[in-house]
């Protein structure tokens, strides 16, 4: 689908053209075919994003928390109107299939709009007597911030991180990937139809440039991140060393997932499954991963690679489609190139392990279904981030051995443990290093339950009532009820 304009940059409340006049193509991943060119923010631009930003968080922090809450409210409710669209646009942006994302992007990013608009009238502090005094906190916005979005939830990512940014009283500057620009400047555009203040977000579009200009901006308060460890580490110091700015920082991950010889095996599977290849892959929590017991690892691999065998692949709009497309042939190439080595370094290929043969997909950027067994922990491919569909199994026979096994990685975004024992499932989840812990589930998000990694998977954390904290800060006012006792 060509869009017949460029899209501009979203400042002050409406469609503004990059003053330097600069545009990038963006294709679509299932067919590589161009969409539309997209207006390159430069650091004018960013500039005047953060200046409009700054009028805007002058209008909206002095409003009343059940004022904005209301706003945000209603913008869930746009969302939730629009989910046909906004479904069709992240399917055709990042190649996501249409059977995922009405729910998993659309109603994901409604679900957290609306979360955060209850919590936005409750943020409060506290009152405590102190000898002949006594103190309050106030919980207040820190102003402008910045958010930087990776390319495999761009819809769920903006709403993520402007939702409890603009519920504490704060505006934003938001930059997606450039490899999906389209869904964060249709759902501010909402915003405003919601009636949000001008400037109150914005989004500015470009590369890692782009999103540098806004780290570096002394205007910014705090700088949200979601992509890679290096882009964060990178992200972080920058921060720092600009103006010691607040950050949130939700990186990648290689996390590992338990399947004990006393698990529902049909379940764990889904579960290996759910965190594997839903997306194609591309997510960041997913249990690449897989320690099976070596008394079930069998059966487990016969169901496994039956039900993987079934998968339809093919084009992201067809709703009966359940992988798409990876993001650009220069990830699907490192992720075949991932594939290579696994075989190369003796792992053995089960499924997958290649492009589909079907002509029609020869233009996408497609990927099979990769499983490789009797994979060991050394393997470049257990290691390594890949963020395609591609899935490492691996024996154990004793759960201290496979705890130790789980944790040795520089990683700590999630994990999961598929075991009947209750005893063994909570050992299991306070063991294992990492931010989340699925017990007999995988890979689900729900808006209430906090998010984020350990290790260098991240820093602080979105979602949940905790999200609120990373975009606040506390003031303590000391009110005296007598004088002063000055010794001088
Ligand atoms: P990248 O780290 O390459 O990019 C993330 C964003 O940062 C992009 O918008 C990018 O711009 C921008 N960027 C890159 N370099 C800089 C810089 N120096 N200063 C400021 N901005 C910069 O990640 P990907 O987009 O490739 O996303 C995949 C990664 O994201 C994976 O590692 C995945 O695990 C992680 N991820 C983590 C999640 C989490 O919640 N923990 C969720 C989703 C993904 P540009 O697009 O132009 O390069």
């Amino acid at each position: 689908m060509q869009r017949k304009d460029d899209l501009k940059l979203y400042i002050g409340g409406g469609y503004v053209a990059a003053q330097s006049g600069q545009t990038f193509e963006t294709v679509d991943p299932a067919h590589n075919a161009p969409i539309c060119n997209v207006h390159l923010a430069g650091k004018a631009d960013v500039d005047a994003a953060v200046g409009s930003a700054r009028q805007g968080f002058e209008v909206w922090s002095r409003m009343t928390g059940a004022a904005r809450g209301r706003v945000l409210q209603k913008a869930a409710d746009l969302l939730r109107a629009h989910r046909d669209e906004l479904a069709r646009l992240e399917t055709l942006d990042a190649g996501k299939p249409l059977s995922e994302t009405p729910e998993a992007d659309v109603d994901s990013g409604a679900d957290c709009l609306e979360y955060f608009a209850g919590l936005a009238s409750k943020l409060g502090g506290e009152y405590q007597e102190v000898d002949d005094a006594f103190f309050y906190t106030r919980r207040e916005p820190l102003g402008v911030c910045a958010g930087i979005g990776a390319w495999n939830y761009p819809l769920q990512i903006i709403c993520w991180k402007a939702a409890p940014a603009l519920a504490a009283g704060n505006a934003m500057v938001f930059k997606p990937a450039e490899l999906t620009p389209l869904s964060a400047p249709r759902m501010a555009e909402l915003m405003t139809e919601a009636g949000l203040p001008d400037g109150v977000l914005n989004v500015v579009q470009g590369f890692a440039e782009t999103g540098q200009a806004l780290v570096n901006h002394p205007g910014v308060a705090k700088v949200s991140l979601t992509g890679e460890a290096e882009t964060g580490k990178v992200v972080a110091s920058e921060a720092a060393r600009s103006s010691l700015k607040h950050v949130t920082m939700e990186l990648g991950g290689k996390s590992p997932l338990l399947v004990f010889d006393d698990a529902d095996l049909d379940n764990a599977v889904s579960g290996a499954m759910l965190g594997n290849f839903a997306t194609q892959g591309e997510v960041c929590t997913n249990c690449t991963r897989v320690f099976v017991h070596a008394d079930v690892v069998d059966d487990f691999l016969d169901r496994l690679v039956k039900r993987t065998q079934a998968i339809k692949l093919g084009d992201p709009s067809d709703p009966s489609v359940q992988m798409g497309p990876l993001i650009s042939r220069e990830h699907q190439k490192v992720v075949l190139d991932y594939i290579e080595t696994g075989k190369r370094e003796g792992a053995n290929l089960l499924v997958g392990g290649g492009v589909p043969e079907a002509s029609e997909l020869a233009d996408g950027n497609y990927v099979l279904p990769t499983i490789f067994d009797r994979c060991t922990d050394e393997m470049t491919i257990v290691r390594e981030e890949i963020f395609g569909p591609v899935m490492s199994v691996l024996t154990f026979r004793d759960e201290d051995e496979v705890l130790k096994r789980a944790n040795d990685t520089r990683y700590g975004l999630a994990s999961g443990v598929f075991t009947r024992d209750l005893n063994r499932a909570h050992r299991c989840a306070r063991e294992l290093q990492s931010g989340i812990c699925w017990v007999n589930h995988y890979n689900v998000t729900p808006i209430e339950m906090t998010f984020g990694g350990a290790k260098q998977s991240g820093l602080g954390r979105e979602n949940g009532r905790q999200a609120i904290e990373y975009y606040s800060q506390l003031k303590s006012v000391f009110v005296a009820t007598g004088d002063c006792e000055a010794p001088f």
